[in-house]
């Protein structure tokens, strides 16, 4: 057996959201007295600066670098998340919801909404929204944690937060630097490789200062310097098929209680995203810029603010796509140097922690560790295919007949996986699916439905006992759960409570 030489020293380049949870979750999961942590981050380069709204997972990823939910929301000025409300997306004037959790609960193993659409092919005109809890407190602008009883409503809820993704990484800083992480605030220029290997040696920086390391996280953000730029890995453009490259953004002034739920509409060439904070509001437009110039994409955010707006706008440009080795040699990509899909789903910081969880889970053996390398690859690559061809089915499947950019994203052929997706949802409301990791059942079934793909018939095991008996069971449904979710507080009640001086929660 060849005993390779142990990963000793891991540097991360980046103090952006990627670089910080890089180092919050390794610094608590990792030995430190056998692995040591250093973070460089550059005075002159600037992180992002946006990035807003999460999914459910992040709970998870709390828990693993171990935060107190009610410290963590003081310090980013956090709200919570139950969904995203899509306005105009299939016509001007349509609304639907994306919420968390599910809707209702399977009936003997089959899955809720099936009985749901046999009863609707009965003509039962009750919505399927209103047996989806997160959905019913997000319309009241309430909020309320899931129960672990299955028995309760309450089981079925799920949450994200909205939070300032500057204030989060400095957070984070706050606690991976009592845990041992070392940083060093400079910027690098240059990645000088082994010539024997080919692995990244060092880093020299710009003040001459040189540092070693037996891997490397890259999370420099687009500019990709270790996995890009030095170690020449391809990025995979799917702008065919999600062509927004560009992003003008800008904070306004908080007019209302916060909303738990960030709002997506769409616009004439992409779409725009209001996320309330506590202490703003974020807002900005994701558009094409084949079919609207930056000014009159400024100009239309502008005018859709619903406060004044704090700064000046801000422009981003990026292109879909991927990293198909986004882990290679002694290098793994983090963040936006792996890839970038767009925010429609706020599916980017998830994808930060997912990156990191599978590496700690695939941990190399030593500095060039191609089979660990290939595994993780290949699983990082199953779960980004799956959120593309989410995000591509919001665009797709739209009514917006007339408007250039709506016609051409509804004319366009998506890949095979999408089609044959949409092909099962019509044929018999099936919306579960191969490698179905981070979207689930219900979250195509409320985008599925929400863009107004119709079943053409439901799970055929539905069809067992007698329809007026499952329509007293969900009317009895429907009600409980419309008063579990007039009992709940309000969200800015229940925030306040959570955030009072001193108040504590424990992990998320
Ligand atoms: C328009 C838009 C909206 C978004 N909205 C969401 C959202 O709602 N939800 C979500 O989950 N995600 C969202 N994201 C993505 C999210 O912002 C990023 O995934 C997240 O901020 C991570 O960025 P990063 O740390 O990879 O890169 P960056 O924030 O760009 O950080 C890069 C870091 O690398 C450092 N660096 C670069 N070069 C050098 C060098 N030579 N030497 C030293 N240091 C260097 C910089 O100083 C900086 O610290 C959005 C992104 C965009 C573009």
């Amino acid at each position: 057996m060849i005993v390779a030489a142990p990963i000793r020293h891991i540097v991360i380049v980046g103090g952006g959201t990627a670089g910080w949870m890089a180092a919050a979750l390794l610094s608590n999961v990792l030995p430190p007295d056998r692995l040591r942590l250093t973070l460089v981050e550059s005075p002159d380069i600037g992180t992002v600066g946006v990035g807003e709204a999460t999914i459910p997972p992040i709970q998870f990823f709390n828990r693993a670098v171990g935060i107190d939910e009610a410290e963590f929301m003081r310090a980013t000025e956090g709200t919570f998340k139950l969904g995203i409300a899509f306005q105009d997306w299939v016509r001007p004037g349509h609304r639907y919801m994306h919420p968390f959790g599910q809707p209702g609960q399977a009936i003997k193993g089959v899955s809720f909404h099936a009985w749901w659409l046999r009863l609707r092919a009965a003509g039962y005109t009750v919505p399927l929204s209103d047996f989806w809890l997160a959905e019913k407190l997000a319309d009241e602008g309430r909020f309320d944690t899931p129960s672990s009883d299955a028995r309760s409503p309450k089981s079925t809820l799920a949450y994200a937060y909205h939070f300032d993704a500057g204030l989060y990484a400095a957070y984070l800083r706050t606690i991976a630097e009592p845990r041992g992480v070392m940083r060093v605030e400079a910027t690098v220029a240059e990645v000088v490789l082994d010539p024997n290997d080919g692995t990244v040696s060092h880093l020299i920086l710009t003040d001459g200062r040189r540092i070693d390391g037996d891997y490397f996280i890259d999370c420099t953000g687009f500019r990709a310097l270790l996995i890009g730029q030095a170690l020449g890995r391809p990025y995979e453009d799917w702008s065919h098929w999600l062509p927004a490259n560009r992003a003008v953004a800008v904070p306004s002034a908080r007019t209302r209680d916060p909303v738990p739920f960030t709002t997506a509409t769409a616009r004439s060439a992409g779409w725009q995203w209001r996320i309330n904070l506590r202490h703003r509001t974020g807002n900005g437009y994701v558009y094409v810029a084949d079919h609207i110039d930056d000014d009159q994409a400024a100009a239309t955010l502008l005018a859709n603010l619903d406060g004044q707006a704090l700064s000046d706008p801000r422009f981003l440009r990026f292109t879909t796509g991927r990293r198909t080795q986004s882990r290679y040699k002694n290098v793994l990509a983090v963040g936006l140097s792996s890839g970038f899909l767009e925010p429609l789903e706020s599916t980017s910081i998830h994808f930060i922690q997912h990156a990191l969880i599978k590496f700690a889970a695939t941990f190399p053996l030593s500095k060039d560790d191609p089979l660990s390398a290939n595994l993780y690859n290949r699983m990082i690559g199953e779960e980004l295919e799956q959120v593309r061809d989410f995000l591509i089915l919001h665009y797709h499947a739209n009514q917006r007949v007339g408007d250039p950019f709506w016609d051409r994203m509804r004319h366009m052929d998506v890949p095979d996986s999408l089609a044959e997706k949409m092909a099962l949802f019509r044929a018999r409301g099936c919306a579960i699916f191969p490698s179905q990791t981070l979207f689930q059942e219900p979250n195509w079934l409320a985008v599925l439905l929400g863009q107004e793909v119709e079943p053409d018939s439901y799970d055929p095991l539905a069809d067992a006992g007698d329809l007026s008996d499952i329509r007293q069971g969900f009317d009895a449904t429907r009600q409980i759960i419309a008063q579990t979710a007039r009992a709940a507080p309000l969200h800015m009640d229940y925030l306040s409570r959570l955030i009072a001086p001193g108040n504590r929660r424990g992990a998320a």
